[in-house]
């Protein structure tokens, strides 16, 4: 892949500078008592949901119902984004050239 061919997903314009609703965990989950397997952060409001290799896929579901495409993985060191409007990861660098 070449560098100087960065696709940047324009949806990269609905992220904030968020603050995660909870720290407990998925926010669908611990209302249902179901499990989750990894916890997506959603970068448009704060919303913490678990990811799609969880049975619930609250995070796809939120962006869903939401209109908020973007999430970003909650485990310590991960750091990389997903995109639920095009389904595609997204690596940095996340921000748009200038
Ligand atoms: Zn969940
Ligand atoms: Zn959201
Ligand atoms: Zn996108």
């Amino acid at each position: 892949m070449s560098q100087s061919n960065i696709w940047q997903d324009p949806d990269l314009g609905m992220v904030r500078d968020v603050v995660a609703h909870t720290s407990d965990g998925c926010v669908g989950c611990l209302a249902l008592g179901t499990r989750w397997n990894h916890l997506m952060l959603c970068l448009s409001c704060g919303y913490v949901g678990c990811s799609d290799s969880s049975p619930m896929r609250h995070a796809r579901h939120h962006a869903e119902t939401s209109g908020h495409p973007i999430a970003q993985s909650l485990h310590a060191g991960d750091d990389w984004r997903w995109c639920y409007a095009h389904d595609a990861p997204i690596t940095a660098p996340y921000g748009y050239r200038t």
